[in-house]
C-alpha cells in the first residue's frame, strides 16, 4: 500500500498516511490532491489516481513541541546515511559519548557510523581512537520526524519538506532524478530494521484529521 504525505491548509507537512486514507479524505472534500503517483488507485466501487500529496481543506493546530522519537530511521535521515567520522554509507548507531561510560541515548550522542569507525572506538570517546566527528550531532526538526514515518519517500513530497532530494538519495542510498514521477521515490526500508516508537504525534494528528469536519 502506498501512501499520501498531508499537508495543513498553510502546506506544512504534518503527516504521512496511507492511500486510502488519503482518498478519504479528498472523497469527503476534507482534502484535494496536489500531486498524484501516475498509478490508478482500484477498489471495488472505485477507480481514481492515486494521491501522492494532499492538501487539507481546514487547518489542524499542531501543538509547538514535537517529540521526535530517537529510531534509527531518523538518525540515518538526520545524517544522510553516512558515517559522522569518515563519511562512509553508514550501517551502525554510535553513542559518541560511550553508554558504558554513562553517555545518554540521545540525539546530542548518537550519531551514524560505518561499522569499520564503529568497531575501532568500542567503548571509548572519539579523541581517544584518533576518530573526529564531521558535524556535531543536534535534535533535528520535525520535518526529519515525519520523513521518518514514511516507508517510501516521493521525489515531489521534497518541495514541502524542505529537505534536499541528495540529502534523501544518500540516506535510501538510492539515486533520485529531478523530475517527480512514479520510480522517483525512495526506498527507507532497507534502513529500517528498527520503528519508530514516537507514536504520540502521530497519533494526535491522525485523530484531528478524523474528529474535523
Ligand atoms: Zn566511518
Amino acid at each position: 500500500m502506498s501512501q499520501a504525505l498531508v499537508l495543513n491548509m498553510t502546506y506544512e507537512p504534518l503527516c504521512v498516511v496511507g492511500t486510502k486514507r488519503a482518498i478519504t479524505l479528498v472523497i469527503d472534500n476534507k482534502a484535494e490532491t496536489l500531486h498524484h503517483t501516475g498509478q490508478v488507485f482500484r477498489s471495488q466501487h472505485l477507480v481514481m489516481p492515486e494521491p501522492s500529496v494532499i492538501r487539507l481543506a481546514y487547518y489542524i493546530k499542531v501543538p509547538y513541541q514535537r517529540k521526535i522519537s530517537l529510531s534509527r530511521r531518523a538518525i540515518f535521515l538526520r545524517d544522510g546515511g553516512k558515517c559522522q567520522y569518515c563519511g562512509a554509507p553508514a550501517e551502525n548507531i554510535d553513542h559518541v559519548y560511550p553508554k558504558s561510560r554513562g553517555g545518554p541515548h540521545a540525539w546530542e550522542n548518537v550519531v551514524a557510523s560505518c561499522k569499520r569507525c564503529n568497531s575501532k572506538k568500542e567503548d571509548r570517546l572519539p579523541e581517544e581512537v584518533g576518530l573526529k566527528l564531521k558535524h556535531l550531532p543536534f535534535r533535528p526538526k520535525e520535518k526529519i520526524w515525519i520523513l521518518a514515518r514514511a516507508s517510501v519517500i516521493r521525489g515531489e513530497w521534497t518541495q514541502y519538506l524542505g529537505v534536499k532530494p541528495a540529502t534523501l538519495a544518500a540516506a535510501g542510498r538510492i539515486d533520485v532524478s529531478e523530475n517527480a514521477g512514479p520510480s522517483n521515490i525512495i526506498n527507507l526500508k532497507s534502513i529500517a530494521t528498527q520503528d519508530d516508537s514516537g507514536q504520540d504525534q502521530h497519533g494526535s494528528i491522525e485523530l484531528a484529521l478524523t474528529s474535523s469536519k
